[in-house]
């Protein structure tokens, strides 16, 4: 698809979603937040649903955890608007509760019409609820700094999730922002294993899975795993990984 075409597309799910009221978030949000960035990319990342800001001016992580996701990619060389970010649920649960089952179900269709567009090689899962929509039955413990391939299922027809924590879990804590670091320095080798396995697989969505390719494992980020210093000093620091 050209990139007209996938920004149009997309445009046409984001102004469905402006007005939707599939589910009950709808009578409380300000504006609906329908994710925004690169039509082209290759990486998109799924938070859990808007806050208190992104409510307001109806665009994702513009608030603190917004902040912290941007350092995030400032470290890789990457913007916002190299990438694509939204949410599980598009309208903000009232006081930040956790989203409901039948809401994220009643707003799973977007995600998934979203990423049959996109098509992106790698999918960054922010916190609890976007890793359970792509990594189901993980736990964001185990599962930060892995990656995993996505069910076509999801909309994403070969695709691997890397895992991170929610940002807002980082600012509450200083050993999982540390942690986080180490794990988003790892989407690079992610992204460049997820190139090899769609070249290797160019039309998955009925074939079966194949292997998943090394995967990063969050020990090395305490003790350097030469593969992963090998991709650093690859990428380091004029030389970084550009995005289609
Ligand atoms: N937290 C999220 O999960 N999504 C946002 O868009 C903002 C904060
Ligand atoms: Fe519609 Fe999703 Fe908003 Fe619910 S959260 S009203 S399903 S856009």
């Amino acid at each position: 698809m050209i990139e007209l075409d996938r920004g149009a597309g997309l445009e046409a799910i984001a102004a469905e979603v402006r007005v939707c009221t599939r589910c009950r978030l709808h009578e409380t949000r300000t504006m609906a937040v329908p994710g925004e960035g690169s039509p082209d990319t290759e990486v998109v990342f799924v938070g859990e649903g808007p806050g208190y800001n992104e409510d307001r001016q109806g665009r994702p992580f513009v608030g603190r955890a917004g902040a912290l996701l941007g350092k995030f990619l400032t470290t890789l060389g990457w913007q916002r608007e190299d990438v694509f970010i939204t949410n599980i649920v598009k309208c903000r649960p009232p006081d930040n509760r956790d989203p409901e089952p039948d809401e994220i179900a009643a707003c799973a269709p977007y995600l998934r019409r979203q990423l049959e567009i996109l098509d992106p090689a790698v999918i960054v899962t922010l916190g609890r609820h976007s890793l359970g929509r792509f990594m189901p039955g993980e736990r964001i413990s185990q599962a930060h700094g892995t990656v995993r391939p996505v069910d076509p299922a999801t909309g994403a027809a070969n695709a691997l999730a890397f895992a991170l924590y929610h940002p807002a879990a980082a600012l509450r804590t200083p050993d999982i922002e540390r942690t986080s670091y180490q794990d988003v320095a790892q989407i690079p080798a992610a992204l460049l294993a997820a190139r090899a396995r769609r070249e290797a697989a160019p039309v998955a969505p009925s074939s079966p899975v194949p292997p998943v390719p090394p995967v990063p494992d969050p020990a090395v980020a305490a003790t350097p795993d030469p593969a992963f210093l090998a991709t650093s000093e690859a990428l380091a620091p004029d030389d970084q990984l550009t995005l289609f």
